[in-house]
């Protein structure tokens, strides 16, 4: 695997599931349709015509990724955000005349419950399902929520924060006998766990590019044909009359081809990935007193470690270890500006401090044991120095 920047510096990054580099596999079949096929995808002549082939395969590599048989169930959009936002209003404005309830959870992505709050100022109420103490949705609760004016349920597949994977088969078969629509975020799974849209029995599924080593600022809705849904975005006849604009031609075809790189590898990478987690894990629990796993001890995203360090704060380990060259994440992502403890570690029952006190570590491509290695030679001083000058220990460290 070439080098990435920064690898020069000895920079241990373990923060993979805020954002992946761009595979230079990507960069390489992106990079004609900045500079020598940068036609229109909706042009007759030739220019357009090679764009437009290459939007059209790139469909076909993500739908592949997550087992949609028609590739047309496939709309580009700008990220995992829009997809998720318009799953949710296009949903919503759709079928406002059959009810106006919504069904999600608690630990859903800002992208899921921002869109939910405003929804819920557009006359829509929705149900934020608790979660148990491992992050995990109970699909009874589900079932129980559904009224005869439930329109949509949105569950994401895997937590971003704390990696815990939810059951949504057994959602999906609740969703299709209440006759309910199923949206899942599948951000973090698509191409780092087995995903199947068909298997998994959900309409609508989100993806991001630049999760999986493709670029940022693209990403797809997988919409099962035959769901009523309206367009968020308005304008030209692009992504069949659904999403308008000119398309993102380097951006489509670069996440098609991490998709079609990221299927071809998954298994091997999860397994590769699962043992750095494991072992990571194992050496914070048996070295750092005062410790514990977030999220499911099982069933986890394959690279995420999600620790609590009572008596400190997540903010300073992570500005400590960042001078030591180690990337990793406390709240949603490192730079959370806000001291507010993040609502996804509060749902699990944390109190807020200890889940002011979690670190977030993501393996992924160019991690390895070395990593390890240089985590837990920075990582227990860091902690014992930051306890010594706690205010809030008590006698011990
Ligand atoms: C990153 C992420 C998003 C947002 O995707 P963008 O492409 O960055 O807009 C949504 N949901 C989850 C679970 C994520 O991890």
């Amino acid at each position: 695997m070439k080098a990435l920047k920064g690898e020069d510096l000895k920079r241990v990054y373990l923060d993979y599931a805020a954002t992946t580099p761009v595979r230079p596999e990507v960069i390489e079949a992106a990079l004609p349709f900045f500079t020598e096929d940068w036609g229109n995808p909706s042009s007759i002549h030739a220019f357009g015509q090679a764009a437009r082939a290459a939007v059209e395969e790139a469909r076909g590599q993500v739908a592949a990724l997550i087992g949609a048989k028609n590739k047309e169930e496939i709309y580009f959009t700008s990220g995992g955000t829009e997809a998720d936002n318009w799953a949710l209003k296009g949903i919503a404005f759709a079928n406002r005349e059959r009810g106006n309830h919504i069904i999600t959870s608690r630990i859903e992505h800002h992208a899921i419950l921002e869109t939910c709050h405003y929804l819920e100022k557009q006359g829509f109420t929705v149900m934020y399902l608790p979660v148990d103490q491992y992050g995990m949705v109970d699909p009874d609760a589900v079932k129980n929520a559904v009224t005869p004016k439930t329109i949509l349920i949105s569950i994401m597949h895997a937590n971003n924060e704390v990696g815990t994977i939810q059951p949504i088969a057994e959602i999906g078969k609740i969703a299709r006998n209440a006759g309910v629509y199923l949206h899942t975020d599948a951000v973090q799974t698509a191409g780092h766990i087995p995903v199947e849209v068909n298997a998994l029995g959900v309409d609508m599924l989100s993806v991001s590019g630049h999760k999986l080593y493709g670029p940022k600022g693209i990403g797809a809705l997988y919409i099962r044909q035959g769901v009523k849904i309206e367009p968020l975005i308005h304008g030209g006849a692009q992504e069949n009359s659904m999403r308008a604009g000119t398309e993102n031609v380097p951006g489509i075809v670069g996440f098609g081809r991490a998709a079609e790189l990221a299927a071809a590898e998954q298994p091997g990478e999860a397994a590769r990935s699962t043992a750095l987690r494991d072992e990571l894990t194992r050496q914070i629990l048996s070295t750092i007193k005062n410790t514990r796993l977030n999220g499911h001890p099982e069933k986890r995203l394959p690279n995420n470690v999600n620790i609590s360090f009572d008596f400190v704060e997540g903010e300073p380990i992570c500005l400590n270890l960042d001078l030591a060259g180690i990337c990793v994440a406390t709240g949603s992502a490192c730079s959370s500006e806000s001291a507010e403890a993040s609502h996804v570690l509060l749902a699990l029952d944390l109190t807020p401090a200890q889940a002011r006190g979690s670190i977030r570590f993501t393996f992924g491509k160019w991690s390895t044991p070395a990593d390890i290695k240089k985590v837990m030679e920075i990582l227990p001083p860091t902690i014992a120095r930051l306890r010594a000058i706690s205010p809030l220990v008590k006698n011990t460290r």
